[in-house]
């Protein structure tokens, strides 16, 4: 069976919607709000939604990537772009959810709907795991939970499907609503509701009641009676209800867990019987998110036993994609737990985000339970590979290997996991982005362990999707029209280069910042083409800058002479910025120096000054606020001087990450954001809205007993005068943990908890105290993360976190990832 086919000029009719239809017999196979994730252009209808950013802006985009089918709300772009076709209506997210709304009732299927605070996604991906023998099924591809990623999920639904899964996510009031329209779950499954998102609600029971909004039409309701305290049980949904609780009486009563190699064993009461199960995870959400799909398949029929035989084979679920440094100067993607189509694109996506190779290669293996027939599944994912640019395939499976006659890049073919590690050796790789994508069964991972490098065991773990996220909670305080610069000097203060530099790029970002010119050249390497400013421009570095495009930053006459002097004759209108001083005292012009700066700048045609800015001493204190907002008046005032002298209008920028959280009427045309999106921010209480971005991990190389009065360390300085237990850890000063973090001024955690430094930091290790606890060799050790926080760290010994975060030092191994 196929889709029930849509047209164009259906969804027209559906959508209720005007039209200017050109080609009205266009099929639609996919729906699109970015214009960046195309897969099938011919086949993909772009709704131009109002989001952060205003979705009718990237129309152009979308018409050069192939894209000739748009839902708007503004037909402005109609006529421009005469061939293609244009549905107009009110809103266009509403359209959108719409069209999902509809072909969910157009098919009738068994839906699973699951909302609450953490666990959605595992216990979706489990269930998947748990079902896929009995079903067809199809799900929400990654998290896909929000406003838009719902009706993107559910537009999925064929008709060969018998079953769907799909997790709904909100953050605000009256969000609900519209997702239980648009999944109109059978079946709904409530996970455990935190504090996470609290903000939008007034209280836990404001967000409750939300949330259980999805549930309202279902026939069977899964919950544990402890997530719906204050509710009578006569208010809750569902026709038919299944309870599961570790204290309170209900249908699954849990007895009894117990930790057994690495399993937990778990008893409990099901129908006036004692049943059990083995769930292969300790930790404590895992066994909650593995109850929960053990309550599912017993509320949906399944017997203990059983339920006992699927839940055992159970595997982590991991959603994040790593890049890790590889050999022969490779970078690697390792996303070696699943592969479907829709993670394979998602991840596509991000290699192709990632520029410091140009070229693009991908290890992918056979793709199972799709409900796609061979020839229709792999001649898709040809396409989709052929729409990416990739460059280079390795397949691996006999499936895929099948097919590789429809596959038009390099490519080559292995039977199995083994047989491509065998021939290793032969295989040439380098200067290459790798991604590494396969189904669980072909335990990629040892492909992406034989590709990368040894990672040391201490290593800062940057997640990309929090930096994008607190990029988007910047950009949502500007007004329009305002760039952003991205401040990526030092490293992206400690947390990488081309990684942070490209995404930025990829989220669109107007401008980058680096210290030095060799780091701007760095960038350049890695393919980064936005403009660069460098704030420290050397002379020594000219001719480089001007050979990569890099845009000095001009803080004195000096400078700017010697910039002049070496600058070729025939470079015209080369771009500068100009730094004023209005308080830092530090680097930049002040009222005194415009003369003599003017006189050089004026009828000069060799250099153009593409912005001007000052910097603001101290934007995030309130007890400085009539000093900065006299640096403003004065930037103010120099500003007008030279645009009159220079008779034109560079653009103007003063804040910094505090500056646009309290500035907002000096924004100008540009603010420059730094720390903000490394997750700092000192005017915000508890950087709240921001996202944690760096975790500094490492692990316990040996545990020692030690008896009173022992002592740990140079000099003696750790004394144990009751005796106890130490661990010695794999971070010391070199790597950037500072020594007065010694003698228990440091913390860090281990199983959750915090213990104390003992002794002094040694250069590459230090001891903690782990008196009364069980701690084994290879265990983690947190340093920071956003539980323990940089913050913390800084204020244990006096400094802020732009030190800790850029202290970091270059030996300890960057790992990205993106969820
Ligand atoms: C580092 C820097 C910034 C960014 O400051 P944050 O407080 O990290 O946002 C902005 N402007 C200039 C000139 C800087 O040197």
């Amino acid at each position: 069976m196929t889709k029930e086919l849509y047209s164009i000029s259906h969804i027209a009719k559906i959508l209720k919607a005007q039209s200017f239809l050109p080609h009205p017999d266009n099929v639609i196979r996919k729906l699109l709000t970015d214009s960046r994730t195309v897969i099938d252009p011919e086949g993909s209808l772009f709704f131009a939604v109002k989001a952060q950013r205003d979705g009718h802006s990237f129309i152009h985009h979308a018409y050069q990537n192939g894209i000739r089918n748009f839902v708007v709300s503004d037909l402005g772009y109609a006529e421009k772009y005469a061939d293609a076709n244009f549905l107009l209506v009110n809103n266009v997210l509403q359209a959108l959810q719409d069209l999902a709304a509809y072909n969910r009732n157009a098919n009738d299927l068994k839906v699973i709907g699951i909302t609450g605070s953490n666990g959605k996604t595992i216990v979706k991906e489990w269930l998947y795991q748990l079902l896929a023998a009995d079903f067809n099924i199809v799900r929400s591809p990654k998290s896909f939970n929000s406003q838009i990623g719902v009706p993107l999920s559910v537009w999925q639904i064929l008709p060969e499907h018998t079953l769907a899964i799909f997790e709904a996510g909100i953050s605000r009031k009256e969000e609900m609503g519209s997702l239980a329209e648009v999944i109109q779950p059978t079946i709904g499954i409530l996970t455990n509701i935190g504090e996470a998102h609290a903000e939008g609600f007034e209280n836990k029971e404001e967000k409750l009641a939300e949330k259980l909004k999805l549930f309202k039409q279902t026939e069977l309701f899964i919950y544990a009676p402890e997530y719906v305290a204050g509710i009578n049980i006569s208010d809750l949904p569902g026709e038919k209800k299944f309870s599961w609780s570790m204290t309170l009486p209900a249908d699954l009563k849990i007895s009894f867990i117990e930790p057994i190699e690495g399993r937990s064993y778990i008893r409990a009461i099901y129908q006036e019987k004692e049943i059990e199960c083995l769930i292969p995870f300790i930790d404590k959400a895992a066994v909650e998110n593995g109850i929960i799909c053990w309550a599912t398949l017993l509320a949906l029929g399944y017997s203990p036993e059983e339920a006992d035989l699927r839940l055992e084979k159970l595997t982590q679920v991991s959603m994040r994609l790593e890049l890790i440094n590889g050999i022969e100067n490779c970078s690697i993607i390792d996303d070696s737990y699943s592969a479907d189509i829709s993670s394979l694109a998602i991840a596509l996506d991000f290699l192709n985000s990632q520029n410091q190779h140009p070229k693009k290669t991908l290890i992918l293996s056979d793709i199972y339970e799709t409900g796609k027939k061979n020839e229709v599944l792999y001649a898709e994912i040809a396409a989709l590979l052929a729409q990416k640019n990739l460059n280079r395939l390795i397949g691996i499976g006999p499936n895929i290997s099948a097919f590789a006659d429809l596959f038009s890049m390099e490519a080559s073919f292995y039977e199995s996991t083994q047989s491509f590690v065998e021939n290793l050796p032969a295989i040439h790789f380098s200067n290459e982005t790798i991604l590494v994508k396969g189904a669980r069964r072909f335990e990629f991972e040892k492909i992406s362990k034989l590709l990368t490098l040894k990672i040391h065991d201490t290593v800062l773990e940057i997640n990309l999707n929090a930096l994008a996220a607190n990029l988007q909670f910047y950009r949502s305080k500007l007004k329009a029209g305002v760039k952003v610069m991205a401040m990526v000097k030092a490293f992206s203060y400690g947390s990488g280069s081309f990684e942070i530099a490209n995404l930025l790029q990829y989220h669109k970002v107007d401008y980058l910042a680096v210290a030095y010119a060799d780091e701007g050249i760095a960038l350049r390497k890695a393919g980064i083409s936005l403009p660069i400013m460098v704030m420290s421009p050397e002379p020594s570095a000219f001719e480089a800058m001007v050979k990569h495009q890099l845009e000095p930053e001009i803080y004195n006459s000096n400078i700017l002479k010697s910039f002049l002097n070496f600058l070729p004759a025939y470079e015209k209108n080369f771009p500068i910025h100009l730094k004023l001083d209005t308080g830092m005292h530090r680097l930049g012009f002040e009222r005194t120096d415009l003369p003599a700066l003017l006189k050089i700048l004026k009828d000069n045609n060799q250099l153009k000054v593409v912005s001007i800015f000052t910097h603001l001493v101290a934007s995030a204190d309130t007890e400085h606020d009539e000093f900065t907002t006299h640096q403003l008046n004065e930037f103010a005032y120099l500003y007008k001087e030279l645009e009159h002298q220079l008779g034109y209008q560079p653009m103007r920028h003063a804040l910094n990450t505090s500056g646009v959280t309290r500035w907002q009427n000096a924004q100008m045309d540009m603010v420059r954001v730094g720390i903000g999106l490394y997750g700092f921010d000192s005017a915000l209480d508890h950087n709240k809205g921001l996202q944690t971005v760096a975790v500094l991990k490492t692990t316990v190389t040996q545990v020692k007993e030690l008896k009173a009065g022992e002592t740990v360390g140079y000099s003696r300085k750790g004394i144990m005068s009751n005796g106890g237990k130490i661990a010695t850890v794999k971070i010391g000063y070199a790597d950037g943990y500072n020594r007065t973090f010694g003698n228990g001024v440091g913390k860090m955690l281990i199983h959750g908890k915090l213990v104390p430094t003992i002794g002094s930091i040694c250069m590459d290790m230090c001891m903690l105290d782990i008196t009364g606890m069980h701690v084994k060799t290879g265990d983690e050790v947190i340093v920071f993360n956003e539980q323990h926080t940089i913050v913390d760290l800084a204020e244990q010994i006096g400094t802020i976190p732009y030190e800790i975060l850029t202290n970091v030092s270059q030996r300890v191994k960057r790992v990205y990832f993106y969820e």
